[in-house]
């Protein structure tokens, strides 16, 4: 019987990795064949942004002929830390969303450094932006590479120091086989805090000038939140920082804080400037604080 089960159970496992292959092969079609939702323009700009100044004018943008921003206007002066906050569904993720051009405005110009972002090179601007996403890819590879996929020409010590600065260390260094141990679907599976400390690595890693958190939704434990909010400000130290929170306790210290409700600004101001106007972010703040 044994005999019998053994190439059985090999073929079976053949088996699904060619089925595993050809669904990877069709996605890979299917992406492939989409348009892809923007252009550069023929001859791109490569400036080098440096600085990081990020300014909003009048930005509309709908999806599927759905209005999502109404003439948003924001900016975040170079080297300063701005906060969007707002009810779920204000079109808070989607700002980032257009920052990094994975779509274009309808109307309105988003420029960074004075240059317009239509006018770069998508390679220009998404070396500028480290985004921290809210759901972090790991892909079936060592957590070393997974942190490394931040910059991958940059060196062990590099690696290693980002991991550090990402209170990421303890952890890897108790993993079975250390740096080397996979991740990912077909490895350990790292719990939501982990995972987002391993996209701070890869922000620090990058080493862009503009650095971009879209909060996760989900809530994490008070300790892990503590690793995930003192490793972003060690991040966020000499950069200019974007932040979609959702927990406001984070972004009490922003230098701005801009509050969105329904795709339009509705205040801004620092936290305690917020707090005295009595208007929705001391509504949200109260709300928070009761729970
Ligand atoms: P949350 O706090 O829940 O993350 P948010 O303020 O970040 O919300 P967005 O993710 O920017 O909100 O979404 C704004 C609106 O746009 C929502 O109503 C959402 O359903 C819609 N939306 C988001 N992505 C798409 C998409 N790819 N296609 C169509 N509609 C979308």
């Amino acid at each position: 019987m044994m005999q019998l089960f053994m190439p059985l159970n090999f073929l079976g496992f053949v088996y699904r990795e060619i089925r595993g292959a050809l669904a990877n092969i069709e996605r890979m079609f299917e992406i492939l064949r989409r348009q892809p939702a923007v252009v550069e323009q023929e001859k791109p700009l490569s400036t080098l942004i440096s600085k990081g100044e990020i300014s909003f004018k009048n930005v509309d943008f709908q999806y599927d002929s759905r209005a999502i921003l109404n003439q948003v206007s924001l900016s975040v002066p170079a080297g300063s830390k701005v906060a969007v906050v707002g009810d779920s569904g204000a079109g808070k993720s989607t700002l980032i969303k257009l920052l990094y051009r994975f779509y274009d405005v309808d109307n309105g110009t988003i420029t960074i450094d004075g240059v317009n972002i239509n006018e770069l090179s998508l390679d220009a601007l998404r070396r500028a932006i480290a985004i921290v996403p809210q759901d972090t890819v790991l892909f079936n590879r060592s957590i070393y590479d997974n942190i490394l996929y931040g910059q991958p020409g940059a060196s062990e010590q590099e690696v290693k120091e980002a991991a550090e600065l990402a209170h990421l260390t303890g952890f890897i260094e108790s993993l079975p086989d250390k740096w080397q141990t996979m991740v990912g679907e077909r490895g350990l599976k790292l719990s939501g805090g982990e995972k987002q400390r391993v996209s701070i690595a890869r922000a620090i890693l990058k080493q862009a000038p503009i650095l971009v958190f879209d909060e996760a939704t989900s809530s994490l434990d008070s300790r892990s939140e503590k690793a995930i909010l003192s490793a972003i400000k060690v991040a966020e130290q000499g950069h200019t920082s974007l932040v979609v929170a959702h927990r406001l306790s984070t972004i009490v210290d922003a230098d701005m804080i801009v509050v969105l409700s329904a795709g339009k600004v509705v205040e801004q101001g620092t936290h305690d400037a917020l707090l005295s106007q009595a208007g929705l972010y001391a509504r949200l703040w109260s709300i928070q604080n009761e729970s």
